[in-house]
This record gives structure tokens, sequence and C-alpha cells, in this order.
């Protein structure tokens, strides 16, 4: 089907992916990327393939909470002062997006996208024959204060219409459907379509062991810019050399901005700052992951440990993560399960890369027909990594990806 050789920016759950499907296709494929695979967000996120998240960051009334996100350093989304002025511009486009008509658009959009997600995890998970890390266990919503589940309720009718499954608990069904719960919630919604990954930096690194094992090359380099010809890029310089390409695919994830200016495109990409703890001895586990609708972040039964992870900082990719978060998460966490054994715990921070209308970029380019595009996926980047791979190599062998890709469009602002 194809004989190019492709060089993917970036060894993420994205680029990883990518190479994968574009190897499938029979083409050579090279990875650039200055850290191991799986060493960007990728490591860090709370593994939920969260089909069901269809509703952008930014919904009706946002605008009156940029206020609160100012005022409070540890709130669920918060903003950092020293950023603001950087990104105003991106902050506009996030307030544009939120009224209710653009919504609705965009849950539709991801949802064309989420629908196909846990098809594509499953063939990479198979071909690499790590079909076991895939569970289908569903996740679970629970809410502790009625005012958090009665606001919630604008976002499952949202749900509803976009076809998503969910089946609200009676609050005496909640501790008989998760044992590991303190009896504190009044409110649940189960998720029956929802799946999770047991180890999500490992899904990267063996997805990228089996690239290899299939003659893929993966180096070691940033990369710093490329060689244009008349059609496009003609090679890639990274770490001081240059690597010739037929075609390149930029999924760097939080980094693909400058990358994408180069090749002729102006995005805005900009990234919301998560944070995750995990404790590999908690010594309680949950049988799915859950979601703290009271507090805005996932836990997650991983290989690895228990892991909290979640919340929005928006603060950019140079400020010193403010751990602070990561605590607020382990204090909410306690509250769940009551006393959790902290031995071994390590705290992460992680930069999602996102778009102002929280769709990411999955696109040829307009400027060279030899470019394509995969980033900015934002809160669902483990999700749709696989399917992302498989609609680029699509749009690369001129496949019909079985999606409207005008709303996925690099060019789209
Ligand atoms: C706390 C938290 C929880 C999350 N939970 C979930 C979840 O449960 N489910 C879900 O679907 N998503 C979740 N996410 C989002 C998800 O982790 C991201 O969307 C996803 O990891 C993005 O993958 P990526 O491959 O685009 O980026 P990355 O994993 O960051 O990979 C990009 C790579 O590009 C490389 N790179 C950058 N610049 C260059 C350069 N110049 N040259 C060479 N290489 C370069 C980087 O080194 C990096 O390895 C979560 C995120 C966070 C922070």
């Amino acid at each position: 089907m194809g004989n190019r050789h492709f060089i993917v920016i970036g060894a993420g759950i994205v680029g990883i992916s990518t190479a994968l499907y574009l190897q499938k296709d029979g083409n050579r494929v090279t990875v650039i990327d200055g850290r191991d695979p799986g060493e960007g967000t990728s490591k860090g996120n709370a593994a939920v393939i969260a089909t069901e998240s269809c509703i952008p960051v930014a919904t009706p009334g946002i605008l009156w909470d940029v206020p609160k996100m100012l005022m409070d350093p540890l709130g669920p989304l918060a903003i950092r002062w020293a950023y603001l002025p950087k990104i105003a511009p991106w902050l506009l486009r996030f307030v544009a997006n939120s009224g209710e008509k653009r919504v609705e658009q965009i849950s539709i959009t991801l949802r064309s996208a989420l629908v196909q997600a846990l098809a594509a995890h499953k063939e990479l998970a198979a071909l690499a024959n790590q079909s076991l890390m895939i569970k289908d266990t569903g996740w679970l919503g629970v809410f502790e204060k009625d005012e958090k589940f009665q606001s919630y309720q604008w976002d499952l009718a949202l749900q509803k219409r976009r076809g998503v499954n969910f089946q609200v608990l009676k609050k005496e069904e909640i501790r008989q459907f998760e044992p590991s719960l303190q009896p504190i919630y009044s409110h649940a919604v189960y998720y029956p379509e929802n799946s999770f990954v047991t180890d999500n930096f490992a899904l990267v690194q063996r997805l990228a062991n089996h690239f290899i094992a299939n003659g893929g090359k993966i180096v070691k380099a940033d990369v710093t810019g490329f060689e244009i010809g008349a059609e496009g890029p003609t090679a890639v310089n990274a770490g001081g050399q240059s690597y010739p390409c037929d075609a390149v695919v930029v999924a760097a994830g939080a980094w693909s901005k400058k990358l994408s200016a180069m090749l002729g495109h102006k995005v805005p990409l900009d990234t919301e700052r998560g944070y995750h703890v995990t404790l590999p001895n908690a010594q309680k586990r949950p049988r799915m992951p859950l979601y703290s609708g009271d507090h805005s972040f996932a836990i997650t039964p991983l290989d690895v440990g228990l892991r909290f992870a979640g919340t929005v900082e928006l603060g950019g990719l140079e400020a010193e993560p403010n751990y602070a978060r990561a605590q607020k998460l382990m204090n909410h966490g306690k509250r769940m399960f009551g006393e959790l054994d902290e031995t071994g715990r390590s705290d992460w921070m992680g930069f999602r890369p996102s778009m102002p209308d929280s769709v990411p970029v999955i696109s040829q380019g307009g400027r060279f027909k030899n470019t394509y595009f995969g980033f900015g996926h934002g809160h669902i980047g483990l999700t749709l990594g696989p399917v992302t791979g498989r609609i680029i190599a699509d749009l690369a062998a001129g496949r019909d990806p079985g999606l409207d890709m005008q709303p996925f469009r690099i060019d789209r602002f």
C-alpha cells in the first residue's frame, strides 16, 4: 500500500501508534524523539480509555469561572498569574468555543473519533501481543455533594444525545458496586463502555518494541528543523544530523507548535498541566477506574499501583511544577478510600497538549502535501492515540477514514 519513508516526530502514544499503522501499510518508518518512548505526557496519565469523554473542557458559563481559576492556585482548574499574558489569546478562543451550539458540535466531532477508539487500541495491542493490557471494566463516576451531581445532569444529557451508554446508580448500590469506597457517596454513574490500560507507560514501550522488532527505527534526538524542497520537507534535522524522508508526521504532543510553524502552520496550541500521585502499596484497589465528580480527577488501579490523576493548571511549558496540587489529589483520595499506605509514593506533572476547542489536530498539511499532524489531544490522548494513528495512515494512503475530518484540520483556526 505504501513504500515511502515517513519520519514521525514524537514517541508518545500518538507518535508510536501512528508509526505502527504506517508500518502496517508497508511504509518505512523512523521515529525521532529526544526522550525514550512514552517519557512525555503519555508516561503519567490516568490510563482510562474514556470513550464517553465527548464534552470539551470549555462549557457554557466557563467565562464566569475565570476569576476563580486565578484566585485558587490549588483549584481543579487554575491559571498561573505569571502566565496569563501569554495564554490570553488561547483563553479568548477557549471561551469563544464554550457556547451551547458550539459545544454541541464539538461533542459530535469528539464522539465520532471516540466511538472508534477502543477498536484501534485493541488492534494495536493484539499486533504487539499485549491484548491483556486492556481491561473492559467500565468506569464509575462518584459524587458526594448533591449540587455537583445536579450540575452533572447537563453533562449526562449531552452524553445521552451523543449515544453514550451509562447507568445512574442508587445510593445503596454504590458500595455494592465498588466496595473499596468509603460510605460517603450519594450519587454515581457507571459507564460500561469505558476501558483502561493496566500500565499506560509500559503500553507505549511495548508498542515501540514491536515497531522496532518489525523493522522500525527509533532515533533519540531533538528535532531542530527541516530541509524544505519545492514539494515540502525532504529531510528532518535532529541532533546535528540530517535524516532524509518522503513525508513527515508531527506528533510531538505539547511541543508541536514550533514544529508546525516550521512547516507552515500557526496553531493555537497550549498546555493544560496535570498531576498524579501513584501509590504502589496503597492497600486499596478498586475493581475499575473511578472518577471523583466532586473534585474532577481519576483514580486507576494500575499494575504499578493506585494512581490519582487529574486537575488542570494553565501555566505553560516552562514553570516549575506545583506539587501542592498533587498533595491535594492525595487528600481527596484519602477521603474516598480512608487510610492509604503511601510507601513508595511518586508524584508527577505532565503537559496535556491542548487546543482551545478541545479537538485534536488530525490532519494532512495545507501547505505541504507530504506533512501530517497528530497532536492536541488534551485530556483524551491515551484514548485517541491509536485511532489517530489509524486515521493518519488512512489519510496518507488515500483511504476514507470513516469520519468527517474537517473539524480536525490543522488550519481550522
Ligand atoms: C494527569 C493526566 C491524566 C490524564 N489521563 C488521561 C486518561 O485517563 N485518558 C486519556 O485518554 N488521556 C489522558 N491524559 C492525556 C494524555 O496523557 C495525553 O493527551 C497524551 O499522553 C498525549 O500524547 P502525545 O503522544 O500527543 O504526547 P506525548 O506523550 O507528550 O509525546 C510527545 C513526544 O514528543 C517529543 N518531542 C517533543 N518535541 C520534540 C522535538 N523537537 N524533537 C523530538 N521529539 C520531540 C517528546 O519528548 C514526547 O516524548 C492525561 C493527561 C494528564 C496530564
